[in-house]
């Protein structure tokens, strides 16, 4: 479950958004703590409301948008307009590979990339924030 110093780190980031700590917006951190997927809002809104936890779509999106804000989660834009979100925690930087039939998203990472991004952005005396790469084609049961 839940470990302390993430749960008084979320009811910090919510006080400082001047939102009430509810047992709706835990169950959305705990959601997307234990879950490893990349999911979209609804995915979260229906696994939470098969727990029996009563909350609305528009909580679990705000909330969502809190746990990105605060760096517990990470959002993903595919392209698809569908934002898809993972947890951040205990998850360092990786890549993603996208599946143009079956939506599968494979991670990777891959230090050589990493590297050859950073002297690009050196070179040009770009003072690299983040780095989206994204692959997207045919995944090998789609083949
Ligand atoms: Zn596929
Ligand atoms: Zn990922």
């Amino acid at each position: 479950m839940t470990n302390n110093k993430l749960l008084s780190d979320f009811k910090d980031a919510l006080r400082k958004e001047g939102l009430k700590i509810t047992p709706q917006r835990i169950a959305v951190l705990e959601e997307i703590i234990k879950n490893k997927g990349h999911r979209e809002s609804e995915d979260v809104y229906m696994a939470i409301k098969t727990r029996k936890t009563h909350v609305s779509r528009a909580t679990v999106y705000r909330t969502l948008d809190i746990l990105v804000q605060n760096g517990f989660a990470r959002k993903l834009n595919l392209g698809d307009g569908r934002a898809r979100y993972e947890p951040k925690i205990d998850s360092p930087h990786h890549d993603h590979m996208i599946c143009n039939n079956c939506g599968k998203i494979i991670e990777f990472v891959n230090h050589e990339i990493e590297k050859i991004q950073e002297e690009i952005a050196k070179h040009h005396q770009f003072k690299l924030q983040q780095h989206i790469h994204q692959l997207f084609g045919i995944c090998k049961e789609c083949q």
